[in-house]
């Protein structure tokens, strides 16, 4: 983890908000920041900006929780794949 106080799940939520602009400036640096760092997410961001506008809704707001939790263990695989280096 970097400095940055930006968690995957903080990255998720505003994920929506961020493909589509309407993150405040100082917001969207931090977004940048961990997307910068954080390989998952930046995959995740990869396959979100091409889903269309009304799925990305659906999938940030009514995202059911066996989604939720599949989501979670990939992106720790993932990290721990990148620890293990
Ligand atoms: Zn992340």
């Amino acid at each position: 983890m970097s400095a940055s106080d930006t968690t995957c799940q903080d990255c998720i939520d505003l994920m929506l908000d961020f493909v589509e602009g309407e993150l405040p400036e100082d917001v969207r640096l931090k977004l940048e920041e961990h997307l910068g760092g954080c390989q998952p997410c930046e995959d995740f961001l990869s396959t979100y900006r091409v889903t269309p506008s009304v799925c990305r809704r659906a999938m940030v707001r009514d995202m059911p929780e066996s989604v939720s939790l599949k989501l979670h263990q990939f992106l720790r695989e993932e990290l721990g794949r990148e620890h293990k280096g």
